[in-house]
């Protein structure tokens, strides 16, 4: 009698980091891919805007976005690594708070997972899991996909950019330090809330005796009082970047600096 194996079918799977190219994927998949599950690892220090942006997607989509970390949360992670804050050297962040998450939820589960890099930026390094069992696919690279493209895919669905990127290039924590130091002034502008919070962390370290900051070589006490010199400064970089000869652009949000620093990035909150 030969024996019956029920294997489970492979999962396919899609992150969205309330970033514009994950999100163009999910668009983009939506319908080619109808078995996908998506998800989204909330760090407990989104940006509002992301978690509306996310809200509204879930809709656009038809689908639940599964919420990781329930729970377990950016200062959870903080106390269990002695309250030292994360750097772009020690990144314990996104190890904690997107990357083993994404690892159990999938589990020993065969799973594809469809990462959002674009044509345009195969320069790209990303979390790739070293778990035999998690495989990945590019579909933007596989059809050639460029930054244009995504601007043109989010505006056809109706969905546009996440209302962050009228200040600031990238999705992640408010108080990610991959962010320039005029989204800092944004991020003051906008939710001088969450600016204080942020401030709070550096208070803390040096109440301890350490001088961390978010932003490098710069407490953000100072840095607020620097606003109008920082954002003149980055008025004049956009200015000469927008005076090199330069690719067709679509909108003013195509017309962030992006480039400049993702590839220092993470892919698990910047894509
Ligand atoms: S967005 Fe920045 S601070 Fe937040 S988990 Fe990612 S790397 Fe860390």
């Amino acid at each position: 009698m030969s024996e019956i194996v029920n294997k489970k079918p492979v999962r396919h799977l899609l992150g969205l980091s309330g970033g514009k190219d994950s999100s163009a994927l999910a668009i983009y998949l939506r319908d080619k891919v109808p078995e996908m599950e998506y998800f989204f690892s909330d760090t407990g220090a989104e940006l509002p805007e992301t978690l509306e942006f996310i809200d509204m997607l879930e809709d656009y989509l038809g689908k639940p976005i599964v919420r990781l970390n329930a729970g377990r949360d950016f200062d959870y992670y903080l106390k269990l690594n002695g309250n030292f804050l994360p750097t772009a050297q020690a990144r314990w962040c996104t190890i904690n708070l997107k990357i083993k998450p994404f690892e159990e939820y999938v589990g020993n589960d065969e799973a594809i997972t469809y990462v959002g890099i674009r044509a345009d930026e195969t320069y790209r390094q990303g979390y790739l899991s070293k778990k035999k069992n998690i495989s990945a696919r590019y579909p933007f690279i596989e059809d050639g996909i460029a930054k244009d493209d995504v601007f043109e895919i989010l505006k056809l669905s109706g969905i546009g950019v996440p209302k962050y990127y009228e200040w600031r290039s990238r999705s992640g924590c408010y108080f990610c330090f991959f962010q320039r130091k005029d989204e800092w002034v944004g991020l003051n502008e906008r939710h001088p809330d969450l600016y204080k919070k942020a401030m709070s962390y550096e208070d803390f370290h040096k109440e301890n005796g350490r001088d961390h900051t978010w932003s490098q070589g710069e407490r953000l006490e100072n840095l607020m009082k620097r606003s109008i010199e920082i954002k003149n400064n980055a008025n004049v970089q956009k200015n000469a970047e927008a005076s090199k000869p330069k690719k067709k652009l679509l909108d003013k949000f195509s017309d962030d600096d992006d480039n400049s620093s993702d590839d220092d990035s993470c892919l698990m909150c910047h894509l």
